[in-house]
């Protein structure tokens, strides 16, 4: 039998550059947990009605791409395709905005699901770090998010990414501004498709990145030009706060993005070493979606940043990230007693909070010593029968090969003070 591979689109994190993944996601969550949002966690699937009511039945995510699935109970189910419904339901189902202190502000991180066609930052299975500001209509609220997104990119040492933003109006102006645009595109020659896409979603017409079809869109009428009052003034508001946080910008006209649910801001933050899938995060307002999900009305914005793609956008860029040493100390014991006492050593070392490995399985001086090496260890332990006898192990300084007796009894000590 041949071995199992993971399935097609997705890929398994290992170390060494597993660490980065974590670091990524440590980065992001860091200015949110310092900015008043709790985290929330919800389950990896999520009735499937959540996400065709909610992220829209006419999107590529539900009409395409969605792994939905019938249980053995009859359950219609959806493994979660994006985050913001499902954190919206479970804010709404534990009535965490009736507890009188809007907005609710909340961070997640986790696996997300798409049966997409796979490439380099595609894949089927990714994982998102992800933040919802629900009941609160202000645009220091969309600020806040863009300028934390910001913080978050440049903690991590990224400097070629770009920010877009948009307005997409709310539901005074975008239906007169859709009809406009409808019938401006039922005027086009286009494919079959791309009509049904006019009468279902024709703001995502504007988003097709084909030349013929750009060609035909020079003329265009603009959401801009249909935007009410209220929309203009708040969309205003926005941008004078970012460029007040000296947050850079660029108006983006054509940014709809792929979810129905949006209205007013919206914004991508993309990075110009990915190639075609450039968008490393986006989001926006959405304030329409509490009712369509079946809640009280509950103006929201939130944004989710992509965890693959950072990585892949720090190593376009050439960053390393200063990883701690995952491995302080090394053992490496020689002999039977060697091994229990050294043993009850790295014991005593994890437990005080030193990173230590041990040499297991019996392994000679050379082999052992070639592990100690790996890790990446700052100091090595060495003891042997002799050693015990004079009650002292052997303490190696990894980086200049010195080495020199410590007492047994001291020996956590004199590492701790070392490392310190
Ligand atoms: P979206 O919900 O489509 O706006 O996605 C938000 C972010 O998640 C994107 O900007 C990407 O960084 C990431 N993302 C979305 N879909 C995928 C995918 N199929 N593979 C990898 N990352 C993705």
């Amino acid at each position: 039998m041949s071995t199992f591979q993971a399935p097609k689109g997705t890929y398994d994190l290992i170390p060494p550059a597993s660490a980065k993944y974590l670091a990524v996601r440590d980065a992001i969550s860091a200015p949110l947990k310092n900015s008043g949002y709790g985290y929330i966690e919800t389950p990896g699937f999520e009735n499937v009605e959540l996400f065709s009511r909610g992220v829209g039945e006419s999107t590529d995510i539900v009409s395409k791409e969605m792994y939905a699935f019938e249980t053995k109970g009859g359950d219609k189910l959806a493994l979660r395709p994006e985050g913001t419904a499902s954190v919206l339901r479970a804010a709404l189902e534990a009535n965490l905005h009736k507890a009188g202190n809007l907005p609710v502000k909340l961070w997640y991180s986790g696996s997300y699901y798409r049966y997409e066609r796979p490439q380099k930052g595609r894949y089927r299975h990714f994982s998102q770090v992800g933040a919802e500001a629900i009941g609160a209509e202000d645009p220091a609220l969309d600020a806040e998010l863009i300028i934390l997104a910001d913080q978050a990119y440049r903690s991590l040492g990224l400097r070629q990414f770009r920010i877009l933003l948009n307005s997409l109006g709310d539901k005074e102006c975008r239906p007169v501004y859709r009809d406009a645009l409808q019938g401006f595109l039922r005027g086009l020659e286009l494919d079959d498709d791309t009509r049904r896409r006019i009468e279902i979603n024709p703001l995502r017409v504007l988003d097709d990145k084909r030349p013929e079809v750009q060609k035909q869109l020079v003329g265009a009428p603009m959401l801009r030009d249909y935007l009410c009052d209220a929309c203009k003034a708040y969309h205003e508001e926005v941008r004078e706060l970012l460029t007040a946080a000296g947050v850079a910008y660029e108006d983006d006209e054509k940014l709809v993005r792929g979810l129905d649910y949006y209205t007013r801001s919206t914004f991508e933050f993309v990075h110009d070493g990915l190639g075609s899938q450039s968008a490393v995060g986006g989001g926006g307002r959405y304030d329409g979606l509490s009712e369509m999900i079946g809640g009280p009305a509950l103006p929201s914005v939130g944004w989710a940043l992509g965890v693959d793609r950072t990585v892949l956008a720090l190593e376009a860029e050439g960053i390393e990230l200063e990883l701690p040493a995952t491995t302080s100390v090394f053992a490496v014991p020689l002999g039977e007693e060697a091994r229990r006492v050294l043993f009850g050593v790295v014991t005593e070392l994890r437990r005080a909070g030193v990173a230590a490995d041990f040499s297991y399985g019996g392994k000679g001086l050379k082999g052992a010593m070639k592990s100690a090496n790996r890790s990446g260890a700052r100091y090595a332990i060495v003891a042997g029968e002799r050693d015990l006898a004079e009650g002292v192990v052997q303490l190696k300084d990894m980086e200049s090969g010195d080495q020199s007796p410590v007492a047994l009894a001291d020996a956590v000590t004199a590492i701790r003070e070392r490392l310190a």
